[in-house]
């Protein structure tokens, strides 16, 4: 089921994938996870899919690793005519190991025969992108990004910018759980920023933020800034410096800038 969102930096989200497997600390509180399970509660149409992908485990919901495909989805982005941004597989991840090469490729295939939409793909698994860059189709509506929680994770961004097919390559630093001082941006088009939300939600710092803005600014890097977060996300809002910073990459520009 493809649906309207309400994550700040996206239109729609498109999950012809369901299901995934913790990798590293930004998952503890995977908010996908909590969804799923949700989801399969409620049973109806559209949320089969997410049978068996998550479960409860010492009171967090969490990814079990099953991961269910889900054909009928594929052809949405086909049928909205009007273009949106879509959030290619929020529930889980198109480069988790189960998912098949040839699933990855029909993907790109719907991507690829609708111009109409910029698709914004999301990893934690940038390497095995990278690794099947050549065959794949990277029409220019594909923006190809990868998650960075905290320093430790910043060689992500190398395998991401190694994809030089792509012609929008994104940052999400959400939930920004360490200070990255040193954010690597060079061949990086866009930065989101973000605390995590919901409960157990680890804090965020004030100085990470204002960081890695810090950098994107002086490196023309566009910067969006999705949330402060906490328990109750709506009473921290998203304002930094008494303004929103809601910055998407300059599409006439990417292909002059040099990696
Ligand atoms: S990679 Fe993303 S979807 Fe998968 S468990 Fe981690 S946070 Fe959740």
């Amino acid at each position: 089921m493809g649906q309207g969102t309400g994550i700040e930096w996206t239109e729609a989200t498109w999950n012809p994938v369901a299901g995934c497997t913790p990798i590293s600390p930004g998952c503890l509180n995977c908010y996908a996870a909590r969804l799923a399970l949700r989801l399969e509660r409620m049973n109806e149409a559209g949320c089969q899919k997410y049978c068996g992908t998550a479960k409860r485990h010492n009171g967090r919901p969490v990814f079990t690793g099953r991961i269910n495909f889900d054909a009928a989805a594929l052809d949405l982005p086909r049928r909205w005519k009007k273009g949106k941004r879509i959030f290619v597989n929020s529930m889980s991840d198109l480069f988790h190991e189960a998912v098949t090469d040839v699933f990855i490729r029909r993907v790109f295939k719907v991507m690829n025969e609708c111009p109409q939409h910029q698709f914004q793909v999301l990893t934690k698994r940038p390497g095995r992108a990278r690794d099947m860059a050549d065959e794949l189709n990277w029409s220019p509506n594909i923006w190809m990004g990868t998650s960075v929680e905290n320093a430790m994770y910043t060689w992500r961004i190398k395998e991401l910018v190694a994809i030089k097919a792509a012609h929008v390559r994104f940052l999400s630093c959400e939930p920004l759980i360490g200070p990255i001082p040193k954010l690597p941006l060079a061949g990086i088009h866009w930065v989101i920023v973000g605390g995590e939300s919901g409960p157990g939600a680890r804090p965020m710092e004030a100085e990470w933020v204002e960081q890695i803005r810090d950098r994107c600014l002086a490196q023309r890097v566009a910067f969006f800034f999705k949330q402060w977060g906490g328990i109750r996300k709506h009473e921290t809002g998203r304002s930094l410096d008494r303004r929103t910073w809601d910055e998407f990459p300059a599409l006439e520009c990417l292909h002059k800038q040099p990696l």
